[in-house]
């Protein structure tokens, strides 16, 4: 497909020449030719190519894709199917593998001035492959798999994981490009930057803050000697937790602004965007989000005081333990914090910020211009779109903004609740 594709065997490269700009692609763990040996080569070029086109990519400079395999995780799944087949039995997947986990782009590359895409093949192939064998066993039963060739059915399998995992390679590719050029003209990273510097003042140390979120998730765990200087350790620095979860907050609505038009751009250039789909599912992720902040702040107000009244038991009787049913209790609580921290607020994003270049493109706005908008500007936009449409707004930021899961008054509450509770 290019004739002037390079490759090096040896070391791994890859390179051809589109009409936007020239590409590398850098193989980890694997030349170029065994890659080409399991993946066609002029298909795997020819999606990132178009996704180059049409994902309003421009950048002259060349653009770097590193391919991540991983042969040994690749061989571990393969085993694993063909010892099912054998079993008779499905496999079970335990990741919840999304487009965001194929691929990724890394801040620091953009602000060394460097456009480079990471793909994680392993991830896609396995996931494909696992998902292909399941369906094939859905679908024709004990039976058949039981009749059937189990190198056949394995390379069958294995065909069909390769040819889905192409398909997908084109959202994937154009998720990404999105993130490059977004980042850019959006100018995201210095957006960030001001906006963390108040909090990176607050927290100067951040190890700190990691030590004391590890001892609360593990306090009980801690043999029972070192457990009263764990404790005082913790409560010493709980503004440090508090900053800490804080800065979540500001990460978030970052990446409802990233991934958002990421995923909007995957959507809009594979055919699948449908704006009421994204409304749909956009408003059902907040309503369910707003109801996990409400059970996030009922658990910090919970761990805080039960620290202080342990603390206080101690002090009055210092062979004080909290009886088996409170520390479950407290155990229960802690992963309402961890669940929602780590994976809501970090899952969210992805549907409820397609909604805001959604909302836009639906109210008529050219994608290069809100392309173009700060973040601010961004979700201001959207708030006034969602009001000149009377739609609901899945997310706000101003105290005045009624969105579902609205920022502003979340952390608003948040902070107010810190201070109730003496935390500074
Ligand atoms: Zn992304």
């Amino acid at each position: 497909m290019f004739e002037n594709a390079k490759s090096d065997g040896k070391i791994g490269t890859y390179t051809f020449s589109t009409p936007i700009c020239r590409i590398v692609i850098r193989f980890q763990f694997l030349s170029a030719n065994d890659f080409f040996g399991e993946i066609d080569e002029s298909a795997f070029s020819g999606i990132i190519a178009k996704a180059l086109e049409y994902a309003g990519y421009q950048e002259k400079q060349e653009l770097e894709i590193v391919v991540y395999i991983n042969l040994l995780e690749m061989r571990r799944i393969r085993q694993a199917v063909s010892s099912a087949i054998q079993k008779k039995q499905p496999v079970s997947i335990h990741h919840h593998y999304v487009t965001h986990d194929l691929a990724h782009v890394d801040r620091a590359d953009l602000r060394t001035g460097k456009n480079k895409v990471y793909i994680d093949f392993t991830n896609g192939y396995c996931f494909y492959l696992l998902t292909a064998y399941n369906d094939t066993f859905q679908h024709y039963g004990v039976e058949a798999i039981s009749k059937a060739d189990e190198k056949q059915l394995l390379a069958g399998l294995e065909r069909h994981a390769k040819e889905q995992y192409l398909q997908k390679l084109y959202a994937v590719i154009a998720h990404e490009l999105t993130h490059l050029w977004h980042l850019k003209k959006s100018k995201a990273s210095e957006y960030c930057q001001r906006r963390t510097k108040r909090f990176n003042r607050l927290q100067k140390d951040y190890e700190k803050s990691i030590e004391v979120e590890g001892q609360i998730q593990s306090l009980f765990r801690y043999p029972k000697e070192s457990f009263l200087s764990i404790l005082e350790n913790i409560l010493k620095h709980l503004q440090k937790w508090y900053v800490h979860l804080r800065k979540k907050f500001i990460l978030f609505e970052q990446m409802l602004c990233e991934e958002g038009m990421a995923v909007f751009m995957e959507k809009y250039l594979t055919g699948k965007y449908d704006f009421q789909a994204i409304k749909r599912n956009a408003v059902a992720s907040a309503q369910k989000l707003q109801q996990e902040f409400n059970a996030f702040l009922e658990a910090f107000e919970f761990i805080v005081q039960f620290l202080k009244k342990m603390y206080q038991a101690i002090q009055k009787n210092s062979s004080y333990y909290p009886p088996k049913q409170e520390i479950q209790q407290y155990e229960g609580m802690v992963n309402i914090i961890i669940t929602f921290i780590y994976s809501s607020m970090g899952h969210a994003p992805y549907t409820i910020g397609s909604d805001i270049p959604s909302m836009l493109y639906y109210g008529s706005f050219p994608i290069e211009e809100f392309g173009g908008f700060t973040q601010g500007k961004l979700i201001g936009q959207y708030m006034i779109a969602c009001r000149n449409f009377s739609m609901a707004a899945t997310v706000s930021v101003g105290d005045k903004g009624s969105g579902i899961f609205n920022i502003y008054q979340n952390t608003t509450m948040f902070n107010k609740l810190r201070k109730e509770l003496g935390i500074s």
